[in-house]
């Protein structure tokens, strides 16, 4: 981003752009894996309309950062899409909105109760201690 911008600013955008929406994770980690609840899944920041508000936004404010973060969201959805095989729809907020949040239907095989290991695989300490507290929590 950087070097197509010339903008150093438009580095760290789209890092954050790339990296930030999988903060929505912790409320669904939240309902699996606290209150034991696999029904739902929301994943707000996952949202291809999110993706398109971000190009208007860099259409409407055109910028090294606003294009930046733009490409960086983009990335991040796309490599969810395809690297998870999951439904065309699964990353649409409409859709997941019109199914209730029903992980069942959003999701190709529901939710898989080892999705604690895309966290915990990114820690850099205590990985076997944060997976016992997981399987700790589908246990009971
Ligand atoms: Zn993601």
């Amino acid at each position: 981003m950087w070097a197509v911008t010339g903008d150093p600013l438009a580095l760290p955008v789209a890092v954050a752009g790339g990296v930030l929406p999988d903060l929505d994770h912790a409320l669904d980690y939240y309902h699996w894996y606290w209150r034991r609840d696999f029904r739902r899944v929301y994943l707000f920041l996952h949202s291809w309309e999110l993706v398109v508000a971000c190009y208007l936004l860099a259409a409407l404010v055109p910028a090294p950062w606003s294009f930046a973060l733009a490409a960086g969201y983009f990335t991040q959805l796309a490599l969810d899409q395809f690297g998870y095989r999951v439904h065309w729809y699964t990353y649409l907020l409409a859709a997941r909105l019109l199914l209730g949040f029903d992980a069942d239907r959003v999701l190709p095989h529901g939710v898989s109760k080892g999705s604690y290991r895309s966290f915990t695989r990114l820690l850099p300490a205590g990985r076997a201690r944060a997976e016992g507290w997981f399987r700790s929590r589908l246990d009971e």
